[in-house]
């Protein structure tokens, strides 16, 4: 019996789970999904999102792949050349990532608008007290005053002066369904998603196959030291991604990855 065995996957607190556990970010993922959906953030359906994910990530070695990487760089890019760029979160990116998605919007200069699958009224308004928990002063989505076509009308919802007049959006975990109809609006749309072959991030300009607890404070990292570039640098760091390379990349790992 290794000495992690005793450690349990629902721990109280997430401090509780050693860092040096070799399925760390596993526990800690499930731990702050449940903790999620204890706080009323989380629809219990996100449980099911993350265990497929989670099954992905093992198989990628839960690392960030260099085609992931490359399209944390080109995300950071296109949201820093963007005329308004807009984080979308829902209840599993709000209770894995907070904080990250604020120092992210803080980076590129974008809005946060909570975009829900199982849209209530009860969990947007905790959603957005949680991002302001972690420092979000702006959050968008409570108004829903605007429609994205061609999705039916509970899913539609958005804000017209967010993600409807959005020219980039960032949407982790999104549905298959309203990622394909926000590339229809003509979007440019960055999907962060560890299933290579979903259709979200196979309709995403730049499709990013990596755990959103990496993914984020990286495209942060990468924001930040783009801060300065000019924008013919940030254009040919953009043309420079090739997304056909990068989705082949990741199936690749994950079908004969070297665990
Ligand atoms: P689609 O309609 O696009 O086919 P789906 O049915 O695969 O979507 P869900 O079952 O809702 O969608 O799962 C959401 C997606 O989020 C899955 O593809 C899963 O791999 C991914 N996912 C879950 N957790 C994470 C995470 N922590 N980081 C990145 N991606 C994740």
């Amino acid at each position: 019996m290794s000495d992690y065995d005793s450690v349990s996957a629902d721990v109280e607190h997430e401090e509780e789970i050693p860092e040096d556990h070799p399925r760390y970010q596993d526990l800690l993922t499930r731990h702050r999904i449940e903790a999620g959906v204890e706080k009323g953030i989380t629809h219990l359906q996100g449980m099911h999102a993350e265990g497929r994910g989670s099954a992905f990530d093992y198989l990628l070695g839960e690392e960030t792949i260099p085609s992931a990487d490359d399209a944390e760089r080109a995300a950071a890019a296109h949201l820093l050349l963007a005329d308004h760029p807009v984080l979308s979160i829902n209840g599993n990116v709000a209770a894995l990532v907070p904080g990250e998605m604020v120092a992210l919007a803080e980076a590129v200069d974008a809005d946060l608008e909570v975009n829900l699958f199982n849209r209530t009224p009860e969990r947007i308004d905790a959603i957005a007290d949680h991002l302001r928990e972690h420092g979000a002063e702006d959050v968008k989505g409570l108004e829903a005053d605007a429609r994205i076509p061609n999705l039916e009308h509970k899913r539609a919802k958005v804000d017209a002066d967010g993600i409807y007049d959005a020219d980039v959006v960032l949407v982790p975990l999104e549905d298959g369904d309203r990622a394909e109809a926000l590339d229809e609006m003509g979007k440019t749309e960055i999907v962060i998603d560890l299933n290579p072959l979903s259709r979200s991030p196979q309709v995403a300009d730049v499709p990013v196959v990596d755990n959103i607890i990496r993914a984020v404070p990286n495209m942060t990292e990468h924001a930040q030291a783009l801060a300065d570039a000019d924008e013919a640098e940030l254009r040919s760091v953009i043309e420079e991604f090739d997304r056909e390379r990068a989705l082949e990349n990741a199936e690749e790992r994950i079908r004969s990855g070297d665990l």
